[in-house]
C-alpha cells in the first residue's frame, strides 16, 4: 500500500508557495512501484477500453496499467513533442499554463481511463478530458496516485469518475 510517507516533499518547488510531492522514492523501490500501479488499476470489468497517459509522470504508470488490463495506451503530450494531425488544448495549472496535444486516432467510442501521478488544480486533467471528448471518447475517467484535497481538482472534474489512491 502507498502512503504519504512514500513521497518526498519539496516546499517552494517549482515556484514559491507550491509544495511539490515527488514520486522518486516510489520509483526507487520495486515493491512501492508495484503497489502504486496496483492502486491505480481498476478491477477488471470497470468499463475501460483504453488507457491515456499524461506527459510526463503519467507515462511512467500508464503503460503498466494498460498491460495489466490487456489494453492499449495513448499519450497526451506537451505541444511540440508528437508528429501528425493533433488536437490541441490549453491547460491552466498551479504554476502557469501548458499546451497539450493528442492524436485523435483510435479514440472514437472508447471508454478512456486517464492516468497521472498528481491531481492538483485539475487544469491538466480538464484539458485532457476536453481533448479526449473532442476525439470522440465515449467516457473519460481518471486515476491519480495523489490528490491534493485543498485544491479544486475534484470539483473541476465534476461529471467524471475520479479515483485517487491517496488524498492529502
Ligand atoms: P494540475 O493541473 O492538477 O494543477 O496539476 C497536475 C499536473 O501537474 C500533473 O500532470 C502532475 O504531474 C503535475 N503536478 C502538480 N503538482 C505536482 C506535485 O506536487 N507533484 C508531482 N509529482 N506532480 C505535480
Amino acid at each position: 500500500m502507498i502512503t504519504l510517507d512514500d513521497f518526498d516533499t519539496f516546499p517552494d518547488f517549482p515556484v514559491p508557495g507550491v509544495l511539490f510531492y515527488d514520486i522518486a522514492p516510489i520509483l526507487a523501490s520495486p515493491a512501492l512501484f508495484r503497489a502504486a500501479c496496483d492502486a491505480l488499476t481498476p478491477p477488471p470489468g470497470e468499463g475501460v477500453d483504453l488507457i491515456a497517459g499524461v506527459d510526463a509522470r503519467g507515462f511512467i504508470f500508464a503503460p503498466v496499467i494498460a498491460q495489466d488490463l490487456g489494453l492499449g495506451m495513448t499519450m497526451v503530450r506537451k505541444k511540440g513533442k508528437m508528429p501528425g494531425e493533433l488536437l490541441q488544448a490549453d491547460a491552466t495549472i498551479e504554476y502557469g499554463s501548458s499546451e497539450l496535444t493528442l492524436n485523435p486516432q483510435g479514440i472514437e467510442g472508447k471508454r478512456v481511463l486517464v492516468i497521472d501521478d498528481v491531481l492538483a488544480t485539475g487544469g491538466t486533467a480538464l484539458a485532457v478530458a476536453d481533448l479526449l471528448e473532442r476525439a470522440g471518447a465515449a467516457s473519460v475517467q481518471f486515476g491519480f496516485l495523489l490528490e491534493i484535497g485543498a485544491l479544486p481538482g475534484r470539483e473541476v472534474l465534476a461529471g467524471h469518475l475520479v479515483h485517487s489512491a491517496l488524498v492529502v
